[in-house]
């Protein structure tokens, strides 16, 4: 067990594909490394398994990139690295220190030389009537219980949503015994022509996305394009799902609805960045809709604007894991030549190739967000009686209201004030996207113009047990 105050030369926040990578990457050349992560597993959102001791997954075979993970993670598990799992970081601090919480037991002060960010994505939610009812799952979390639990939560269900991994949790649903009414898409399908360019340099996501849409036409799912969820319907928990088609500017079409009888639902727009712990840390921050929403700035060696701070995988662009991957090698040799280790000529060509690798990658980035991007016209068309968030049940009436009405809520700090809206126990985690989005355009504003909520410690819920027991070894 780690002591209070210690010191390392690299802390490392977050274990998904970019921090594993580049704490393989780091070990080896006598430094003291923490990785740390919230998740009892190490991994991040992409490598999670059955755990040993729930027995063999009948249907899990691995693909490449996910095996070179695994490989990673068994790697890191044998080198002189210390690893902290269900440890969350809490703040970030002047003198180069963070707090963190172990296990919902205790808190510790940790100091560190260089601090590398690799704190990952999570789901993107477009508010519908019904979206808080049982029964209406994320793709995500549908996704989380067949990899990490083998559970699959029910046998029929309707998905809905936009992006890749829709298609991805489809693809693993199915594979995994599931039976689906159909695939709503959000977005058009002639606009994927626009990925073809990418071909060349992507070749390996292409052929992902052709698994997923094989194995989704071969079990004959009915896979409809700019279909759009307008409610979710139940007494207790959900009963119906009524879709409707939308046209090109994102408006639904009057007449095009069709109601599907289901208890299941499972939703899910792509992903956010995780920026909350860098903008503690007073990291620069940048709003690119192509990238995602509101990433981190970082140079071409991932640097960001605080000195000793880096930032690699999905907080600098939602990119995948091969982005990931790509950046925690970036980040890696970055780091090294800042300590001033390892032989900078040597490395010389190969940071090379990976910096124009990744501007590839950023290449793809920019593609693939902006073809999924949710039309002004569909997220200003949310009823006004939608929850949009559900820790503290604001609706858009009462957004609408605080921002029209002359309460002069132009910003997601005064809304919060007025409303409530996002004071609750997520913090804003699932409704901030959406209500940037909302304040956008209801004031006609940028996102740089409207900003972001602010953030302070603790950047997550931390137990009393916790609070009471600081600093112990
Ligand atoms: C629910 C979900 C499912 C996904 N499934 C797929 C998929 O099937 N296929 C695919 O290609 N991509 C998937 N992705 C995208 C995937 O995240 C990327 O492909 C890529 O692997 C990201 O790697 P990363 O290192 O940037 O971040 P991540 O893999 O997201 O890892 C970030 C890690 O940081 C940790 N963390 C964050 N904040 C804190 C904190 N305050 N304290 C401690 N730890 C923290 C998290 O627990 C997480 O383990 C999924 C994303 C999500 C959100």
């Amino acid at each position: 067990m780690i002591k209070n105050n210690s010191k390392y030369n690299v802390i490392i926040i977050g274990s998904g594909f970019s921090g594993i990578t580049a704490a393989e990457m780091l070990a080896d050349h006598n430094l003291n490394i923490l990785l740390l992560d919230e998740n009892i597993h190490f991994g991040g959102q992409l490598l999670r398994k059955i755990p040993e001791e729930l027995g063999e997954y009948p249907s899990y075979k691995p693909e490449k990139i996910k095996r070179v993970g695994f490989d990673f993670i068994d790697k890191v598990k044998n080198e002189k690295i210390t690893l902290m799992n269900k440890t969350i970081l809490l703040g970030v601090y002047e003198n180069n220190e963070i707090l963190v919480e172990y296990n919902r037991e205790k808190t510790f002060t940790l100091k560190y030389d260089m601090l590398l960010f690799a704190t990952g994505s999570r789901e993107k939610f477009l508010p519908f009537k019904g979206w808080t009812l049982p029964g209406v799952y994320s793709t995500g979390m549908l996704q989380v219980l067949i990899k990490s639990s083998g559970i699959l939560p029910v046998r029929r269900m309707l998905m809905a949503g936009s992006g890749l991994f829709l298609f991805a949790a489809a693809y693993e649903y199915l594979k995994n015994g599931g039976e689906l009414l159909g695939l709503m898409e959000q977005s058009p399908f002639l606009n994927k022509i626009k990925f073809f360019p990418q071909l060349f340099h992507q070749f390996s996501k292409f052929a992902e996305g052709g698994r997923y849409l094989s194995k989704i036409y071969f079990s004959g799912v009915p896979v409809k394009y700019r279909r759009h969820i307008i409610e979710a319907r139940g007494e207790k928990s959900l009963e119906e799902v009524v879709v409707g088609k939308l046209d090109s500017d994102g408006e639904l079409i009057a007449g095009s609805e069709k109601t599907y009888q289901t208890e299941a639902l499972a939703v899910g727009y792509g992903f956010v960045p995780n920026i909350e712990a860098p903008q503690l840390a007073g990291c620069e921050l940048e709003y690119s809709g192509e990238k995602g929403g509101w990433i981190v700035r970082v140079n071409d060696s991932l640097e960001t604007s605080v000195d000793g701070i880096l930032a690699a995988g999905e907080i600098t662009g939602i990119g995948g894991a091969q982005k990931s991957l790509n950046e925690g090698k970036i980040a890696a040799y970055t780091i090294l030549e800042k300590l001033g280790i390892g032989d900078r000529e040597k490395g010389a060509s190969p940071l090379k190739k990976l910096k124009r690798e990744r501007k590839h990658h950023m290449n793809f980035v920019k593609c693939f967000n902006s073809l999924y991007r949710i039309k002004p016209k569909t997220i200003i068309g949310i009823p006004d009686d939608t929850v949009i968030c559900r820790c503290e049940n604001v609706d858009m009436k009462t957004i609408k209201n605080a921002v029209q009405t002359g309460m002069g809520c132009f910003d997601p700090n005064s809304l919060k004030i007025a409303t409530r809206c996002s004071m609750g126990q997520c913090q804003g985690r699932i409704c901030s996207p959406v209500i940037y989005d909302i304040l956008q355009i209801l004031c006609q504003k940028s996102a740089e113009e409207i900003g972001m909520y602010s953030v302070r410690p603790p950047l997550k819920p931390v137990s009393i047990k916790a609070l009471k027991n600081p600093h112990n070894s």
